[in-house]
């Protein structure tokens, strides 16, 4: 860990804790429910972002927004997991931030986001930061901190 004097925690850059885009599971917008709910179980994540072939953000899906969508009046009618494609279901409302953004813009983007898109100045998917990275390191920095007095 870098050095505690050296720095404020808050003014870091928010690269270093990024899961790049190429590591990050995602769908694209005309793939169907039915495969995105596959990704989504096979990854174990609650919620992934939606991408278009040349890596623009479009929104997230989550297994909740899939499930409520084949949820009929008298029964689960899972037949429209192949017939409903993601644009017609994701969310287009996400956090969102700049790579040249600060560590303190991150944290309190996650208050309210399990993680937080990270586009570059062309409006390019760069990749993800998650809450608990953002804790994981926090936390770090905090037991430094206490060492150190
Ligand atoms: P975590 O803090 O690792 O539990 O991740 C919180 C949330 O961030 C997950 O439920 C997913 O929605 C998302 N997430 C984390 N890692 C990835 C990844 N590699 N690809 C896509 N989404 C991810």
């Amino acid at each position: 860990m870098q050095k505690l004097d050296d720095w404020n925690i808050l003014d870091n850059k928010i690269t270093p804790f990024m899961i790049p885009a190429e590591k990050v599971a995602h769908v694209h917008p005309d793939n169907t429910l039915e495969h995105a709910l596959l990704v989504l179980i096979k990854s174990g994540y609650t919620a992934i972002p939606v991408l278009d072939t040349s890596f623009k953000l479009h929104g997230l899906i989550s297994k909740a927004q899939i499930l409520d969508s084949i949820l009929g009046l008298e029964r689960i009618e899972p037949e429209r997991l192949q017939n409903t494609k993601v644009d017609g279901v994701m969310t287009s409302s996400l956090a969102c931030i700049n790579d040249s953004d600060t560590f303190e813009r991150a944290l309190s983007y996650s208050i309210n986001h399990p993680f937080v898109c990270v586009e570059n100045s062309d409006g390019e998917f760069m990749g993800i930061i998650t809450r608990s990275k953002l804790l994981a390191y926090l936390n770090g920095y905090l037991h430094e901190s206490r060492k150190k007095t």
